[in-house]
């Protein structure tokens, strides 16, 4: 990439970012990787240098706003999200390696690229890049979803999304008047093309927490094929709220690495509820219902399954969820 051809922010946001023709780069570690690999072309617009977009801050009405430039790591070591949303610090905190988690954004996580081999590989063309079909249909598909829910089986890349929307976190997109729901911005995997649903020369300014549920317990686990710096296999984010014996009296399970969007798990939450700890095995063994692996990849059901187990062991093991302060 030349210098040239990098539109530093700040005068493109107090201008006229209309104008603004190129590609939004925030920690660059996608975006570059995929320049590096010829699958980007074209102007890229800095976003470093935009200290707006690297706060976050209480809301009015007593949840967080998270700027979209806030790095991976001040996410999962904020005090603030620690203690309130505590699922969400720890998928920040477990996610790439701390090189990355420092210099990668929480807006980048969410904007990412998919990392299936075929559409990272400029010696094969798919739906995802204007061409048609999926070949890792037919191809080798051993790290892809087992819920089949469009042209693309990619798994979604975004840690951070699964969390987000386990938490209810609406996004802000810069100029827009009201705010989008996270699986709006996700969007529905049906349409290959789609990894998130902002138009280009769109920049997504800050993502919206809604006020805490306090008390309530939640955890993040991941299974993945090497003990570090690597994509999971199986994702879940788990939220409980239970009562003074500890019944589900609500919850939240959502999964991610195991369909092109991150999903919530409506078989799970429907099983544990009035349900305690000793039917949490139960409840984690309709993890996989609805899913269609391919050939090579059935494997991951007992992982879904396992990974929602251990989610809901440490949820409800957890530490309450504080009020924001
Ligand atoms: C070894 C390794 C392991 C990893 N494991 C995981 C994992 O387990 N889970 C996970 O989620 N990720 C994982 N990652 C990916 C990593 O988290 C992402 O590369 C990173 O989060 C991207 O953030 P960034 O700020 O660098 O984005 P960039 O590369 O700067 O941008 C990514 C995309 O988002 C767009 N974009 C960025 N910011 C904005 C904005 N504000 N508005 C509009 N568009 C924007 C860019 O145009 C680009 O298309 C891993 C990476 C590595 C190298």
């Amino acid at each position: 990439m030349s210098v040239a051809s990098v539109v530093q922010f700040p005068e493109v946001l107090k201008k006229d970012l209309e104008h603004c023709t190129g590609t939004f780069r925030a920690g660059g570690t996608d975006l570059t990787e995929r320049r590096r690999r010829g699958l980007h072309h074209g102007p890229v617009v800095d976003l470093s240098r935009t200290p707006e977009l690297r706060e976050i801050e209480r809301t009015r009405s007593g949840g967080l706003r998270i700027g979209a430039l806030v790095t991976i790591a001040q996410l999962a070591t904020d005090p603030r999200i620690v203690a309130a949303y505590p699922g969400l610090a720890e998928a920040a905190a477990g996610l790439a390696t701390p090189q990355v988690r420092a210099r990668a954004t929480v807006g980048g996580n969410l904007l990412q690229e998919v990392r299936c081999w075929y559409f990272r590989s400029p010696e094969f063309t798919c739906a995802k890049k204007g061409g048609s079909g999926c070949p890792a249909r037919t191809g080798d598909h051993l790290y892809h979803a087992i819920f089949d829910l469009g042209p693309c089986i990619a798994p979604h890349p975004s840690t951070l999304a699964a969390a987000f929307l386990a938490f209810g976190a609406q996004v802000k997109v810069w100029g827009d008047d009201t705010l989008r729901s996270m699986r709006a911005v996700v969007g529905s995997g049906k349409t290959a093309s789609q990894t998130h649903t902002l138009a280009a020369g769109e920049l997504l300014e800050s993502i919206e927490l809604p006020k805490p549920v306090v008390g309530e317990r939640s955890a993040y686990v991941r299974t993945i094929a090497r003990s570090r710096a690597e994509w999971p296999l199986a994702e879940v984010v788990v939220r409980l709220e239970q009562d003074d014996e500890g019944k589900v009296v609500r919850s939240q399970v959502t999964a991610g690495a195991v369909a092109s969007v991150p999903i919530p798990l409506k078989a799970v939450m429907k099983a544990l509820a009035g349900k305690g700890p000793d039917d949490f095995a139960e409840a984690a063994a309709s993890a996989a219902a609805g899913s269609r692996p391919l050939d090579m990849n059935g494997y991951k059901k007992d992982l879904l399954v396992g990974t929602v187990l251990e989610a809901l062991e440490r949820a409800a093991a957890g530490t309450p969820a504080e009020r924001v302060r």
